[in-house]
């Protein structure tokens, strides 16, 4: 199985103003993991595709990516992932776009594999089918870019996720204008239900890399 799934090294750079490198994973068992590879590496940023328990090893942050909730969870069983993806998220930052904000969720209101690291209760497909799907412009006030400036977010809904509550101390990042919830951070622990890997922002990419030091 190892052999079959090697780590797959995708760069060797280090992040700019960090001294040692960091090593960022992207769980890569279903969905969207080659364009959080390629926001990260255009960033510098070392990215390791990981499939396998052992792969989590050195990684300083993981990335779930968006793609098929179910999918990943039952994947995930089956690489026999789950309790290894617990133990990394209790000491580590682990970020969950879209379905990958499911699957970091105590709660998805219906019975499939989670990780249940984060306080939050996530719907499914909240907006509809995937012809419901839209951008839009958010204000996350959490992202600052030169000059304090904080221009509003360009971010991409796809057949996604709300976040229905949070509790515990998971703060909420983000709000469509009606309230509805769309980003939380509880600790090292992200949700979005947005997909920023795939704008031209990398905005949101730093903020989870300032997590990792
Ligand atoms: N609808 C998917 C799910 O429930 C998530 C979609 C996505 O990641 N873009 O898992």
């Amino acid at each position: 199985m190892a052999d079959r799934y090697p780590v797959f090294r995708t760069r060797n750079l280090s992040l700019t103003g960090v001294g040692n490198p960091v090593k960022v994973g992207i769980l890569a068992l279903q969905g969207d993991f080659i364009e959080h590879e390629h926001i990260l590496n255009q960033l510098g940023v070392e990215t390791y595709q990981v499939r396998l328990a052992d792969q989590l090893e050195n990684m300083d942050g993981l990335i779930v990516p968006g793609g098929e909730s179910t999918t990943i969870g039952k994947m995930a069983v089956d690489f026999k992932m789950i309790e290894p993806l617990r133990t990394f998220g209790k000491q580590h930052a682990i970020w969950g776009t879209c379905a990958g904000s499911i699957f970091l969720s105590k709660d998805a209101r219906r019975d499939q594999p989670l990780l249940g690291l984060m306080d939050i209760i996530v719907e499914r497909n909240a907006f509809g089918h995937q012809v419901s799907s839209f951008e839009t412009n958010l204000k996350i006030p959490c992202l600052k870019s030169g000059g304090g400036r904080n221009p509003a977010f360009h971010a991409v809904f796809i057949r996604a996720p709300l976040i229905e509550s949070v509790s515990g101390n998971t703060k909420v990042l983000s709000t469509l204008p009606d309230g509805k919830i769309v980003a939380a951070q509880q600790g090292k622990l992200l949700a979005t239900s947005f997909h920023p890997e795939l704008s031209k922002d990398d905005r949101f990419h730093r903020y989870f890399l300032e997590l990792l030091k």
